[in-house]
């Protein structure tokens, strides 16, 4: 019979958000063979609908209103809310993004439902809906199944396999007019920090520097290193607390997440707060000149070596690929 899922489609400087499509794959295991219908809210989205058809939604929901032109829990409640009253879905999947960490709980609560949170794998076993999570910082998994009621949890970008783009598939879209008002916050305007390019906690390759660069100048070999392989560069909080780089690089218990394929961690020992962000990372290469350092126990390839030689020679040789 399956289910009906919501999930809900990120969209960010006017482009949808990889962990859109893996909410949309996560919601077919959810839907068990019922209908995944994907709801963009914005102020100007609904071009953006045929891409999550492409990537399986049977159909999409949009709202667009003025004041949804950014993110407020408000804004978002208010027109998921709408969303939900009209679908009645019996499962809900949000990105576990900034957004998603902020917006869930507030929805849960809204509907009186459970949440499961930082959903790592989801799969069919003996009848139930199993959600795997890490626990105690990464450092042991426990599943779960939701026994009653609403089926709604986050998912944990770059670890649910988006299904394979068909532009053949097609879905209905419509949208719903909610008037969202009384806001109690309103963005009149979005500064983003200059970056690189490529979302960290999205990023297939992440080349991170640790408190071994030495200084803001020590970033630069790991900025042409990650240039070559199309990554983004992260930072331990070391390096952060050093002012080698901005915080918005730090990966750890109290930074960001992040599940690459390839994690090349330069001058970074591999204090147990910096594995809580990459330790599930799927191929981690160290790089530190202490053949003693933590970050070795948990690297797939060690190099012992001076980065500032180890980097470029890794650039140059991926320079020729
Ligand atoms: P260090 O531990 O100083 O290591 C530097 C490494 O660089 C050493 O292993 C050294 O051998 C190597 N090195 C030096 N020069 C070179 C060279 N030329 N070539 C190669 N290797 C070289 N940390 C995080 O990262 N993320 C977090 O989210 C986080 N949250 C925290 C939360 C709490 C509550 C607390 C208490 C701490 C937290 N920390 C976090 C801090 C954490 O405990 C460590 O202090 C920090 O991760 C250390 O950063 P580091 O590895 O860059 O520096």
């Amino acid at each position: 019979m399956g289910r009906k899922v919501l999930v809900l489609g990120e969209v960010r400087d006017g482009a949808l958000r990889n962990v859109s499509f893996e909410a949309i794959a996560a919601g077919k295991t959810v839907s068990e063979g019922g209908e995944v219908v994907a709801v963009l809210l914005g102020d100007s989205v609904s071009s953006l609908a045929t891409e999550l058809v492409s990537y399986g939604a049977d159909r999409v929901v949009t709202v667009e209103h003025e004041n949804l032109n950014a993110y407020t829990s408000d804004g978002y409640a208010q027109a998921l809310m709408a969303v939900i009253e009209q679908e009645s879905p019996e499962g809900l999947i949000f990105g576990h993004t900034a957004l998603g960490k902020d917006l869930s709980p507030k929805i849960a609560s809204r509907l009186n439902s459970g949440l499961i949170s930082d959903a790592t794998q989801i799969e069919e076993a003996g009848g139930n809906i199993v959600f795997t999570r890490p626990i105690y910082s990464g450092k042991a998994f426990e599943k779960k199944i939701v026994t009653d009621g609403l089926i709604f949890a986050t998912i944990r970008p770059n670890n649910i396999a988006s299904l394979q783009k068909d532009e053949s598939r097609t879905g209905e879209v419509s949208s719903i007019s909610v008037d969202v008002k009384d806001l109690r916050t309103i963005i009149k305007e979005v500064v983003r920090k200059a970056t690189d390019g490529v979302d960290l906690s999205e990023a297939k390759v992440v080349v991170a520097g640790g408190r071994g660069v030495k200084s803001v100048e020590g970033f630069e070999p790991l900025k042409e290193l990650a240039d070559v392989l199309g990554a983004a560069v992260g930072a331990s909080r070391g390096a952060c607390d050093a002012d080698y780089c901005d915080y918005s690089l730090q990966i750890g218990q109290t930074g960001k997440v992040v599940t690459p394929d390839l994690y090349i961690a330069c001058g970074i020992s591999g204090a147990i707060q910096h594995l809580a962000g990459m330790s599930n990372s799927k191929v981690i290469v160290a790089i530190n000149k202490d053949p003693e350092a933590n970050i070795f126990k948990i690297a797939d390839y060690g190099i012992v070596g001076d980065l500032f030689e180890v980097v470029p020679m890794l650039t140059e040789e991926f320079k020729k690929l």
